[in-house]
């Protein structure tokens, strides 16, 4: 992987390892890693990979597991734990009230987001749940940089309005801007001034997942918290990728560049009131999630309903054990070897496959890189789904498992009418330190191989689908 573009050798947030002296960096990034413990790959042939993915009835969720050879079908939960976070577990205590872990956990929290009320839960959409099961309900409004699917769904499933702000340039794929997740910040002023008495609080996602894994720059949270707050609304943040987007403010925003990323992370904390969190991200854990806030009225109510369907607030739906990895996790990610191995490793797939003439959205998120399947085969028209066609030829030819994010995704519409998404992305989301440069040098020229035959690739119909979110169950089959 290739580091020219990155900050000279500056180790203080990995004490006691620290490397102050500035030397000329290595134009290699390696992983900050050795394997200690491996997973065999099943190596699969094409037409075995055919005959599955036409069992599956085109549909790649549908796959089995053990039938893919690199699965970019998601981050979430799906990264690899050190060994420390394995030695953590040993360590997990199981009583039901008070266990030693969540103090542990808390702690580690705490940490890097010092809010008062520390509440787990069994991963970050049961927080969002809660939350806006307390803020939200019939005739408010939540505006949001933009929402995660999971959070507009729990926001709309009380009967609130979600309302998405992010900036012009975040819709635009080729768009060169540092931070493409940023709130309109004039959009959120006007919003405030004509329904302030309808919004109960402001939500920032960071990084912005839905956007392409977009950061956000310190300057735009600091503003959007000014404007938060002086129309007295609280701010949350949707921190899943928190310390990637961290990253990104120390590479990209004036005047960031020589501090630790624990630090940017505390004042990104302080600017809001508290947030929702998917521990299956960036705190490196296979399930997990919280809610923090300082309000003490709002943890009480929040902790009632946690109670009520998660568990009791020391544990929140978690294993003891679950939360000491959590804990372990949180201190790992904000490393940065690791960050600059994290980051570098997913710009690196999206420069590749620049190269080999497979359009991304520029620049290249924090966690995956999408792919512009509209640009890239425009013979297939939308509703012919050209982002199911290459994501069923990436693992037909490669048996590489990627996401639609397009209209077979976004198409139907609740009075079951079709029309075409914003955009026909594939999404290949990279698990956190599970694959290598060679792994990913693999999915590169499977793609190249795609180039090649990507003029006879045919477009699919659904043939069976649920009445909603059909993209996970939907039957296709192939256009001839
Ligand atoms: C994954 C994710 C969520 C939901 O978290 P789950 O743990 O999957 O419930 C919310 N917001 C963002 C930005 C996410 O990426």
């Amino acid at each position: 992987m290739d580091s020219r573009s990155l900050c000279p050798v500056d180790e203080r947030a990995d004490a006691p390892t620290v490397q102050r002296v500035t030397e000329t960096p290595f134009r290699t990034v390696i992983e900050p890693f050795r394997i200690h413990s491996v997973e065999p790959l099943r190596m699969t042939t094409k037409a075995f990979r055919e005959t599955k993915v036409r069992e599956a009835a085109y549909n790649l969720f549908q796959l089995h597991a053990d039938d893919v050879l690199i699965d970019l079908l998601t981050d979430s939960g799906t990264g690899a734990m050190s060994r420390d976070q394995w030695a953590a577990i040993q360590h997990g205590d199981e009583s039901y009230a008070g266990s030693p872990s969540y103090f542990i956990f808390r702690d580690a929290v705490q940490e890097l987001f010092p809010y008062q009320h520390i509440i787990p839960t069994h991963q970050g959409r049961a927080a969002e749940r809660i939350l806006f099961q307390c803020l939200g309900g019939p005739g408010t409004i939540i505006p949001s940089n933009t929402h995660f699917d999971t959070t507009r769904a729990n926001v709309e499933a009380t009967g609130a309005e979600a309302v998405d702000l992010v900036i012009e340039e975040g819709h635009d794929p080729a768009a060169l801007h540092p931070f493409k997740g940023n709130m309109d910040t004039a959009l959120l002023e006007q919003l405030l001034t004509e329904r302030g008495s309808d919004i109960p609080c402001v939500m920032m996602t960071i990084t912005n997942n839905s956007g392409g894994g977009q950061p956000v720059s310190l300057a735009n949270l600091r503003e959007v918290s000014e404007i938060a707050h002086r129309h007295g609304k609280p701010l949350f943040l949707d921190a899943c990728r928190f310390a990637e987007n961290a990253w990104f403010i120390r590479e990209r925003e004036a005047g960031q560049g020589e501090r630790d990323v624990p630090d940017i992370v505390r004042d990104i904390a302080a600017l809001a009131d508290g947030m929702t969190m998917s521990a299956k991200k960036d705190p490196m854990g296979n399930i997990g999630g919280w809610l923090a806030l300082n309000d003490n009225a709002l943890a009480q109510q929040a902790r009632n309903l946690l109670i009520l369907t998660e568990g009791f607030p020391t544990y929140g739906g978690l294993a003891g054990r679950d939360l000491e990895a959590l804990a372990q996790g949180l201190k790992e990610v904000v490393s940065h070897d690791f960050l600059r191995y994290r980051i570098t490793s997913t710009a690196y797939v999206a420069e590749a496959l620049d190269r080999v003439g497979m359009p991304c959205i520029k620049p290249a998120g924090g966690h995956a890189v999408y792919i512009d399947a509209k640009s890239l085969l425009p013979h297939i028209p939308p509703l012919h789904f050209p982002g199911q066609a290459l994501a069923v030829a990436l693992y037909e030819h490669g048996g590489i498992r990627s996401c639609e994010i397009g209209s077979a995704m976004f198409g139907r519409h609740p009075d079951g009418s079709e029309s075409p998404a914003a955009m026909e992305l594939v999404r290949l989301a990279i698990p956190r330190r599970t694959y290598t440069q060679s792994h990913m040098d693999y999915v590169i020229e499977v793609a190249e191989r795609v180039m090649a035959i990507k003029d006879t690739l045919p477009g699919y119909r659904i043939v069976d689908e649920p009445p909603v979110l059909r993209h996970f169950t939907a039957a296709f089959e192939p256009i001839s």
